[in-house]
């Protein structure tokens, strides 16, 4: 299992989100980093491009028995967006704003639970990250929260052109 999932990251995965990343990237260069960041309210962090990798190699990573070849696609990923992998912003824990992924929900209860990606102290200690209720405590479905992440990216960029395209008069 193990060997499969690290044939995935390292074929699948790595080509699926460099694809992304070049999207991403594309969409970028329409959008003003200026307006972006004035409308968030926060001093530019570098690109989206950027943020997209780290949060996704940070979901990835939390299973230990990959963290190898999740920091190998990181690595192949950051080159090329011309990040070097040591330099101070690409630091893998960013403790600045928290990345909060909303109504994940339970396949086996039903329950509903908002996931914080990077602060969320369940998601820190758990091999797998599961369900809250302690009588069900089922595994959430990480693909599916993978594709709600990508999700959340294109909602991000749709935002940011809309409010790159209202600032031109
Ligand atoms: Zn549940």
């Amino acid at each position: 299992m193990v060997e499969y999932l690290r044939e995935q990251i390292d074929s699948y995965f790595t080509e699926r989100l460099l694809k992304k990343v070049i999207d991403i990237m594309s969409h970028m260069k329409d959008i003003n980093v200026s307006d972006a960041s004035r409308f968030s309210g926060q001093t530019p962090k570098g690109d989206y491009t950027f943020e997209f990798v780290q949060v996704i190699s940070g979901v990835l990573a939390l299973d230990q028995n990959v963290q190898h070849d999740v920091l190998v696609m990181r690595k192949n990923l950051l080159k090329y967006i011309k990040v070097k992998e040591y330099a101070a912003e690409a630091e893998f824990l960013d403790p600045g704003p928290s990345c909060i992924l909303p109504n994940v929900a339970c396949s086996n209860c039903d329950a509903y639970r908002d996931l914080d990606l990077c602060r969320d102290p369940d998601l820190l200690t758990e091999k797998e990250w599961s369900c809250a209720d302690t009588q069900c405590g089922k595994i959430y479905d990480r693909e599916q929260m993978e594709n709600s992440l990508l999700q959340m990216v294109r909602q991000r960029e749709r935002e940011n052109v809309a409010h790159a395209g209202s600032s031109v008069h």
